[in-house]
């Protein structure tokens, strides 16, 4: 019922069936508030609605018995899905509730509810350890028996634990294999008070133990403050009842803060309630259109938002947009720098590669993509590099290749050297300087004192580690005159563009496989108009290219040379026999025919696809981590770019 399509790390585009029809995530779910209605719901889906959220709980007590046998539908007004809360929140606001939880879940799948909640016990950010784990405990057990009585209702069960992480760890490990859908709740008191570092913990220690087939909804995230953040928590909806509470209080929402209708002269967007009024007009207006006027404009602007964080997962610059958000409140910084405590983890999402690395700020130099290339640097370089010596290059901006190569070249006749470049990125060696982020990095020329930080400590670690003979720093001619006295001549060494390819793949595809894939006879072309390296061959067959990231592409040729040097499961995606014979013709491997894959792959990596027997069936792209192929039952798992059928893949 859920199924993956786009992604940005942990951030994702994925399409959830309901008996009334399919939703695309990210998704905002606005509040219908039974008794108030300040936009009709017909109007919602005009400005972006998909699906809408009502409370049970409400109606219930609003409209009695009366509303059995009228269908929610009906009686909403929306012919799309409709998720039904329970009266959980109520029930934090006022203390207590007049249901029980069979009653309120047995009226929502009675009133046909596409996703209907169950009365969990919210766990108050203040609430002491023993009671907060009663709470969860009694979570738990309510779920268990909604379960009993849900049908085909989708369920949702909503990941409970306030502030301990470890709470959360176990509700939401049991409650995955009860519920349909996941909210992650109690983190409306957080978000009121701006506590977005709280939030990303409470987010993070949920998310991190939840299936990745699991739907999350930010229960109560309804400021599009918040949505690139909790996007790049994987949250995949969201509810505002806050569109039409702050309309009542006449204000106003932007994209990065909440606003008083007295403060405005001129308002500061481009709706269509916007262009067609002006702040005093608005303040003139009888009260209840002018709040279904705000109502309306801030559900534009919680609209719009949703619109920019998917444009930016679909460029995969998720992490780029959020840092640019993030600047508008230092909360949301904290909650920023916060999120950024669980790198590693974020490691194992995130793309290989990209089209370009946007710097922001210093803070730019720790997404995951930064750490993990700056530890594959130390694991797969220079932990492997014994040499007589290392050349230090200035450099403070791409390229470096085209600025040092011809220098390199000179010293490779003196010595066995390896060359770096300084960069915020790590020590970097010439021959990585094309691959991303550091070698499609867009920097300033003069960075701030931060980054230069960043830059001397990575250089003092490789200070501290490395194994060189003699390592100097390229002061021009002058260097080159001195290594001829210093050091020993070299040894027949080969061409820098080999050397190039080799280390590249010992960094792509792990220590070893430059040796294998550039064993023979190796030409390199080159293309005529940038002269950037396109395709490499060995003994005359094509085995690998590169691409514009600086990464390679593997051909069948290359797969095999891989697949006969490398261990199962390394570099590989194991499917079952009936999807071989199909990957084999070219077409995409589901993630339900996947039978085991390489844990250590991340998305866009290289992978090949073989059958049990280890017979290569195809080359392609990971969309989904060995992890997450488990879980998805629905979609593809490695987009197919070649096979042995000589078919090309679907793109
Ligand atoms: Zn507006």
């Amino acid at each position: 019922m859920f199924e993956l399509k786009e992604r940005s790390g942990l951030a994702r585009i994925c399409v959830l069936k309901t008996k009334h029809g399919s939703v695309e995530t990210p998704a905002l779910m606005p509040v219908i508030n039974p008794n108030r209605e300040l936009i009709p719901p017909r109007e919602m889906r005009q400005i972006g609605a998909q699906i809408v959220i009502t409370n049970a709980y409400i109606l219930k007590k609003s409209f009695g018995e009366t509303v059995k046998g009228k269908k929610l539908h009906q009686l909403i007004g929306f012919d799309g899905p409709i998720m039904t809360d329970s009266g959980t929140f109520q029930s934090h606001v006022y203390g207590d509730v007049e249901t029980t939880n069979l009653e309120i879940v047995d009226y929502q799948r009675e009133i046909g509810s596409d996703i209907g909640t169950i009365l969990d016990e919210f766990v108050e950010p203040d609430d002491p350890f023993e009671v907060a784990i009663r709470k969860v405990e009694e979570t738990l057990r309510r779920a268990r028996e909604a379960r009993e009585i849900a049908g085909e209702m989708l369920l949702s069960t909503p990941v409970q634990g306030g502030l301990y992480p470890e709470l959360r760890k176990l509700c939401a490990r049991e409650i995955s294999m009860i519920g349909d859908f996941f909210p992650i709740g109690g983190i409306v008191p957080l978000m009121e008070n701006y506590r977005f570092g709280d939030l990303v913990d409470a987010g993070m220690s949920a998310r991190i133990h939840l299936p990745a087939s699991a739907p999350v909804h930010f229960f109560g995230a309804g400021h599009p403050m918040v949505f690139g953040l909790a996007c790049l928590m994987g949250a995949d909806f969201f509810d505002s009842a806050s569109y039409a509470k702050y309309a009542t209080d006449n204000r106003y929402m932007t994209p990065t803060a909440t606003l008083h209708l007295e403060e405005l002269e001129e308002l500061p967007c481009e709706c269509p309630v916007c262009n067609s009024t002006t702040g005093k007009e608005l303040r003139e207006m009888e009260a209840t259109e002018r709040a279904r006027k705000i109502a309306l404009h801030n559900l534009h602007v919680c609209f719009a938002e949703i619109r920019r964080v998917k444009c930016a997962i679909r460029s995969n610059e998720l992490w780029e947009y959020v840092e640019e958000r993030a600047l508008a409140h230092p909360k949301l910084q904290e909650g920023l720098l916060r999120l950024l405590r669980y790198r590693k983890f974020f490691e194992r999402y995130e793309a290989i590669g990209g089209k370009s690395f946007f710097y922001r700020h210093a803070v730019s130099l720790h997404r995951p993509a930064v750490s993990r290339f700056r530890r594959r640097l130390f694991e797969r370089f220079f932990n492997q590099r014994k040499k007589q010596l290392l050349v230090v290059f200035p450099g403070r901006q791409p390229p470096y290749l085209d600025r040092w190569r011809a220098n390199a070249e000179k010293i490779l006749k003196l010595a066995d050297a390896d060359f770096i470049v300084p960069t915020p990125f790590g020590p970097l060696p010439l021959e990585l300087s094309l691959v991303y982020p550091a070698g499609v990095a867009v920097l300033p020329a003069h960075p701030d004192r931060d980054t230069e930080a960043i830059r001397n400590a990575w250089m003092l670690k490789l200070a501290h580690s490395h194994q060189y003979g003699l390592a100097v720093y390229w002061e021009g001619e002058e260097t080159l005159k001195a290594l001829q006295m210093l050091v020993e001549r070299a040894e027949e060494t080969e061409e820098f563009l080999v050397r190039l390819v080799k280390r590249v793949c010992d960094f792509q595809f792990g220590v070893g496989a430059g040796e294998v894939l550039c064993g023979g006879n190796i030409e390199i072309v080159c293309s005529k108009n940038t002269g950037r390296i396109r395709n490499i061959l060995r003994d005359g067959k094509h085995i690998l290219s590169m691409r514009n990231d600086g990464f390679l592409n593997l051909k069948i040729e290359g797969a095999k040379l891989l697949v006969g040097h490398f261990r199962r499961p390394k570099m590989r995606c194991i499917v079952s026999g009936d999807s071989f014979e199909f990957n084999a013709k070219g077409k995409n491997v589901f993630a339900k025919f996947v039978v085991e894959m390489d844990p250590d792959l991340v998305p866009e990596d290289e992978v090949i696809v073989v059958n049990e027997a280890d017979e290569v069936a195809a080359i392609g792209k990971v969309l989904l981590t060995a992890g997450e192929a488990r879980y998805f039952k629905q979609g593809i798992a490695v987009r197919v770019r070649e096979s042995v059928g000589g078919k090309d893949g679907e793109d």
